[in-house]
Order: C-alpha cells, then structure tokens, then sequence
C-alpha cells in the first residue's frame, strides 16, 4: 500500500457496484496511480527521445492480498497516463464489487466496455492474475503449467546514440550474452560499427520501421547478416506488408513484427510477410491477450518473441512468467530505469530468473 494515496482506497470502498458480489463478500480496494520512471541513459530510438516515462500502476486489494499491474500508455495508440488513469478509474465500481476468482468473465466485461487502452487493460489482467495465483499460492508461471529453467535468456537494448555512447553502453551491458540495436536511422552504419568495436557477441537489431524503401531494407538486412545479427525487427512501417513481404523472399535473416503485432487478430495475416511476432503486454491489453497470441503463432509456425516498454518490474515480471513460451526474451525494460519501486524477475548471465514466490512474486526494491 506504500506510495497509494488514502483517498484512493477511501474512493474505492465507497464505490458502487455493477455486477452482482457474492453474498457478504468483503469489496475490494483499488488504488490506481501514474509513477515517474527516471531513465538511466537519455532514450532514444527512431520515434523519440526523453529522460523519464510514466507508466500506470494499478494494487487491487481483496481478502488482505494485493494483486500489482502496471502498463506503459503509447502515444502512438491515442494514449497517455492521465486518460490510461482515467480509464481504470471508470472501472472502479465493476473491479471493487465484481468476483476476482473468476477473471475471465471480469476481464471479458472490461474488454467489452473499454475502448482500446490497451496499457490500461494490462494493467488490470495483470493485477488480476497476481491476485489470483497468489490466492491459489502458487507463481504464475507455475498456473500456466511452464517451466521456469526454460525461461530464455533476454537481450539488452542499446538506443540509438553517438559512436563514444554507443561503446560505453555495449561495455555496460558485459553481462548480457545477447545484445539489442536499435538503428533505422541515415548512422546505422556507425552504430553496428560502434558496437563491433567493442563486441562480437551475437547481435538482434531493431529498426522501428525505420527503412522506407524495399531496396535499402534488402540491402540493410544482407548487410547486417554479415555483421552477426540474429533477425531484424520491423525493418518497414507495419502498414507496409506487401513490401515486407517482398523483402522477407530477398533475405535470409528472420524478420520480425512488432509495430504491426498488436492483437490476436493480427497474427493470421503477419504469417504472410513475417517470421514472428515480438509481444508485449501494453500493447495487446495483457497476460491472457499475450497468451492468446502465442498459441496463435505456434499455430501458423511462427517464432515468438516477448518485449517490453520501458517499465518497473511490476510489467516486466509478469511478461517473464511467460517466457518460457517464447524464442526470444527482450525484456530489460525495468533495467533500464534508476528508481525500480519492485524487485521481481532477475538477469543472471542474461538468462531470466522467475520469481518462486507465488503471483509475480514481486517485493518491494530494498525489501529482503
Ligand atoms: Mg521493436
């Protein structure tokens, strides 16, 4: 309950309900608040630069146990933390007297009423699920049946920068056996050439739909074969799948969707011009969206991949707990901030360790 005002709890006590609470069933709390994440280096890739991000935190409290959920809003889907905030806030009566046991009659509802936030969304399934696996005491990677020890090693990101940055963060990132480039820019040249300056270890590179024309996008990808890179994600603006279509039957590298991965929906198409999807949390609305997606893509024998945004390690854990579904891990989001108020999912050697605590198995930072 630390850092949750107590005119929230207070407003979540005394709101009304929608759907029908089991008889004499205690309400729950619902504190809902937007926290400032102080980025350790300035970020930057293709789409933007900053110093901090704000992510929105949601601790749903019933039966003396909190469930924690977090999501990053993204601009680029008409959201913000204020109206993600907003739109949890609306919820409050249906989350503070609705049966939390039965999440997936709850998060139907809510998906139903609730017009895209997909982050706000999240936000919820994630404090939900928390929630309800620590009330079945058991971790959450354990309720979905999966094996923590094939939990995959995780990339470390390196944002686009200057050439000296550029080798300090890739010497930072010693530890991490595999590493993520950002390019997509006219120094994407200098950028793989800053990093080969200072390591060979395997490379995956992102380009933020950075390459407007097939041609470079072709040249690019062979080029970056050379240079030891893995797969190339969103080489292309995600509107553009017939040209990625085309430039996947030029190259040998898998390609990679991110931008153009948001939903279960997408998937069956993305087949046609993509190797795999890269899934996040924020921008599908959450643990069982994410899941939903995965089974979609085995399906159609794609490779999954699990990212992230920049996050605490509220988000970041809850995505580690499916990790063991997924090909590729790149969830360092909550490495990349200063002031991580949870401790969750750890990096040993790159490879992620899951929490055998039960829910996300998260503690406060500093906590024993
Ligand atoms: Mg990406």
């Amino acid at each position: 309950m630390r850092n949750f005002s107590r005119r929230s709890w207070i407003g979540a006590l005394g709101a009304g309900g929608l759907a029908t609470p089991s008889r004499g069933a205690a309400r729950a709390g619902l504190a809902v608040e937007i926290r400032r994440l102080k980025l350790r280096h300035t970020w930057t890739t293709v789409m933007s630069s900053s110093d901090y991000r704000e992510t929105v935190h949601v601790a749903f409290t019933r039966d003396g146990m909190t469930g924690r959920g977090e999501g990053a809003p993204i601009p680029r889907y008409g959201e913000d933390p204020p109206s993600a905030r907003s739109a949890i806030e609306a919820l409050r009566p249906l989350l503070a007297s609705a049966d939390p046991r039965r999440f997936q009659p709850l998060l139907a509802m809510i998906f139903q009423r609730l017009e895209g936030q997909w982050a706000a969304k999240a936000a919820i399934d994630i404090a939900l699920m928390d929630w309800a696996t620590q009330k079945l005491g058991v971790p959450l990677y354990q309720y979905f049946g999966l094996d923590p020890g094939q939990a995959p090693v995780t990339t470390f990101s390196i944002g686009i920068d200057t050439p000296e940055m550029t080798r300090h963060k890739v010497r930072e990132a010693e530890a991490f056996p595999v590493l993520k480039i950002k390019v997509g820019l006219d120094t994407d040249e200098q950028t793989v050439a800053a990093v080969r300056a200072v390591t060979r270890k395997p490379l995956r590179v992102d380009a933020n739909e950075g390459w407007k024309d097939k041609h470079e996008a072709v040249r690019k990808i062979n080029w970056l074969e050379q240079e030891g890179v893995e797969f190339v994600e969103q080489p292309m603006p995600a509107g553009m799948l017939e040209e990625t279509r085309w430039v996947r039957s030029r190259v040998r590298l898998p390609i990679i969707a991110d931008e153009a991965s948001l939903h279960p929906e997408d998937v069956p198409r993305l087949a046609e011009a993509y190797d795999g999807i890269n899934i996040k949390l924020d921008k599908c609305g959450g643990i069982w969206e994410a899941f939903r997606m995965i089974q979609l893509a085995r399906a159609l024998r794609m490779k999954v991949m699990l990212g992230c945004m920049i996050s605490s390690s509220v988000s970041i854990t809850a995505a580690a707990h499916l990790s063991p579904l997924a090909d590729y891990a790149d969830l360092d989001g909550n490495l990349l901030i200063a002031n991580d108020p949870y401790r969750g999912v750890e990096v040993r050697g790159g490879k992620l360790i899951l929490p055998d605590r039960p829910g996300l198995g998260l503690l406060p930072a500093g906590g024993a």
